[in-house]
């Protein structure tokens, strides 16, 4: 799983570093944002907290990340990216993967500092459609609340991991190319090896 603020290229290095694993990358806030475009009842229910840089609540988001555990595609194997975020979701995450029969590998924290942060995800855009937009929750205020909630909320979790001998920590400041070396190296897996394969030991 990857740790990080947000802003931190949590979701750029999710998709890479899942692509050479050949595992699916889940990101809860991906799951959420279809959710919210698509108008479902769980779209209905997370916006209002995502709109204000707040985190779901974690029955709801445990409740999903459950049920695309479950998915086939995610049987031998995936990258979460941005779950958990909470204790208690880590210790939900935990008693889910023993029922499914898996254990978590390794928390990777993508580390940056605020300064940066800040930096990143007020010049961030998407593309939609063909245009350029700014994500609702990327405007300053909204930033320096989610900046908060990381803090606060997320944050303890490189306590819980380091703890659980699970820990690695990465600079995350720097070239895409650079960032996703170093986390290759800190998981294990060859630079240019072929997709999936393990590294030597
Ligand atoms: P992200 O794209 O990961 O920055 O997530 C965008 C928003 O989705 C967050 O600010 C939260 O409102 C919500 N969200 C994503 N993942 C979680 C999670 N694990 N727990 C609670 N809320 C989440």
């Amino acid at each position: 799983m990857l740790l990080g603020p947000p802003g931190a290229g949590k979701g750029t290095q999710a998709q890479i570093i899942a692509g050479r694993m050949s595992v699916p990358a889940i990101s809860t806030g991906d799951i959420f944002r279809a959710n919210v475009t698509g108008q479902t009842e769980l779209g209905r229910q997370a916006k209002a907290y995502m709109d204000s840089g707040d985190l779901v609540p974690d029955e709801i988001t445990v409740a999903m990340v459950t049920d695309r555990l479950a998915e086939p595609d995610a049987k031998a194997g995936f990258l979460l990216d941005g779950f958990p975020r909470t204790i208690s979701q880590a210790e939900q995450l935990r008693d889910s993967l023993t029922e499914l029969g898996h254990v978590l590998d390794r928390c990777l924290e993508l580390v940056v500092d605020e300064d940066e942060l800040v930096r990143r995800l007020s010049g961030r855009r998407m593309l939609v459609d063909g245009a350029w937009v700014q994500r609702d929750d990327d405007k300053p205020e909204t930033v320096r609340h989610r900046l908060e909630v990381y803090r606060e909320q997320t944050s303890p979790l490189s306590g819980f991991y380091r703890q659980a001998g699970l820990l690695s920590q990465i600079d995350a400041i720097g070239e895409i190319d650079e960032v996703t070396d170093r986390a290759l190296t800190a998981l294990g897996f060859p630079d240019d090896g072929p997709a999936g394969a393990p590294a030597a030991s």
